[in-house]
């Protein structure tokens, strides 16, 4: 455990830096860990890892699987939950159980759930009564991926366990889940976590290059509640998942407003169920707080940044441009409304969504081979294929806001001054009257949302 405990130290320490890099480029992936609060009451939505799971509750509460036991439990509390739900584990073999107890007890090569052996007791696949179910009161259901197979090598915690070979790999697993539900179910997901939060494939790729192909968001959490932690006693597993989050409330009764809380759909380490005992208290805390919990999709639409409140004048043409798909936040959804603008970014902003999606899967489709007339604009642009704006400078220069020879020598970081912005505006809408406002010589996002969701949206 000391090991793990360390390896997450560092993680965290990691992430703090990969976050305030993830402020950088603007992506159509944006990692959602929390929102802004919204200001209309308090929200918080709870998402569900590996389901789902008919095998029954550990210790034995009814005649209940776990999953059923959680839809009874949200449903007394009106509370909407969110299931990060697998395929199947069944052809995750041949494989051997670890010992109970360690990060192995489910399986060395891989993962089972909800237990080796027991794989048809899981997945979407083999449980259709649940998904039904889920869909039936109102809850969402996100990918955590058909096998849930590692996307990369994790050498520390899981040095075992075998891990996808690459991107394309990835995404053909991803596929299967989401045409699964869309088949069976006519029902289209929107989000999704990679497996033990492993981003990195084999291939130098990423999660995000992974969901920007299945036009997924990343769906990360900002509140653990602690069901997957062992203590050795089923009582104190539970306490665990508890007591934390009512210290929580009792100092700052806001304090989970916009947070997605991560729970798990399955066992512990212990092949325990302390969910189905904690989900109740908590939920009945979360009520006594005021709290509504909401879908994390629900909870996006209300606040969808982490950085920009909803009372904030420029929300309104924000959330305007984002539900007609167009990109306009960082990886880490943050909006950055106050940040000085570059040319980079507008290229972004103003892609058609449908265009950029086709764009960059026919990139990853065709082994990430460039046709000769995107070679010119890699080259005079200075930009490398794999860089986040380089399918919207192709499509930008086949529309002609930039000169794909570059003849003034720009790149994507030249700032955004107000007569580049009513120029390329004249060019894309064929009117003289989208002007930036405010009086800042380089423009920030404040002062381009308005006149922008008007001449995109109208
Ligand atoms: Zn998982």
């Amino acid at each position: 455990m000391k090991l793990y405990d360390a390896a997450r130290k560092l993680k965290r320490i990691y992430k703090r830096q990969v976050k305030k890099q993830a402020g950088k480029y603007l992506s159509p992936v944006r990692r959602l860990e929390r929102v802004a609060p919204p200001s209309g009451g308090r929200y918080a939505a709870m998402t569900f890892d590996d389901g789902p799971d008919a095998a029954p509750t550990n210790p034995k509460r009814s005649e209940l699987g776990l999953t059923e036991d959680l839809l009874q439990t949200l449903a007394e509390f009106d509370a909407k939950g969110t299931f990060d739900v697998i395929g199947t584990t069944e052809e995750n073999y041949p494989d051997e159980a670890g010992p109970i107890g360690t990060f192995n007890w489910g399986g060395i090569t891989y993962d089972h759930y909800p237990d080796f052996g027991q794989d048809k007791l899981g997945g979407a696949v083999n449980q259709p009564d649940l998904i039904t179910r889920m869909l039936q009161e109102g809850h969402e259901i996100s990918s955590h991926t058909y096998r849930h197979i590692l996307f990369g090598p994790n050498r520390l915690i899981y040095g075992k366990r075998q891990s996808s070979p690459g991107l394309p790999a990835v995404i053909d697993d991803l596929k299967q889940l989401h045409r699964l539900m869309e088949e069976t179910y006519g029902y289209t997901i929107r989000m999704s976590r990679p497996p033990h939060y492993i981003d990195k494939t084999r291939d130098g790729r990423s999660a995000y290059d992974a969901y920007r192909y299945m036009n997924y968001q990343y769906m990360a959490a900002s509140f653990d509640g602690g069901g997957w932690q062992i203590s050795g006693n089923y009582q104190k597993d539970v306490d665990s998942m508890v007591t934390p989050m009512k210290a929580a409330l009792e100092n700052d009764p806001d304090c989970l407003n916009g947070q997605i809380i991560f729970q798990k759909d399955g066992c512990n380490m212990s092949k325990q169920t302390p969910i189905a005992d904690a989900l109740k208290p908590q939920l009945e805390l979360l009520t006594q707080h005021g709290y509504k919990i909401i879908t994390v999709s629900d909870l996006i639409a209300l606040s969808p940044f982490e950085d920009t409140p909803d009372t904030d004048p420029v929300h309104s043409y924000a959330i305007a441009l984002l539900r007609a798909g167009h990109c306009i936040a960082h990886k880490n959804n943050m909006l950055q409304p106050d940040k000085p603008m570059n040319l980079g970014e507008l290229m972004m902003m103003l892609a058609n969504p449908r265009e950029l999606l086709s764009h960059y899967r026919a990139w990853v489709d065709s082994g990430f081979v460039l046709p000769e007339d995107h070679k010119i604009i890699s080259g005079s642009w200075r930009l490398l294929p794999a860089h986040p704006y380089f399918h919207a400078f192709v499509m930008a220069a086949g529309k002609g806001l930039i000169l794909s020879g570059n003849p003034l020598n720009q790149s994507w970081s030249t700032p955004l001054s107000h007569e580049m912005f009513a120029g390329i505006m004249r060019e894309y809408t064929g009117s003289k009257s989208v002007r930036a406002k405010g009086a800042n010589t380089v423009l920030t996002k404040r002062d381009i949302l308005e006149p922008l969701a008007g001449a995109l949206l109208s």
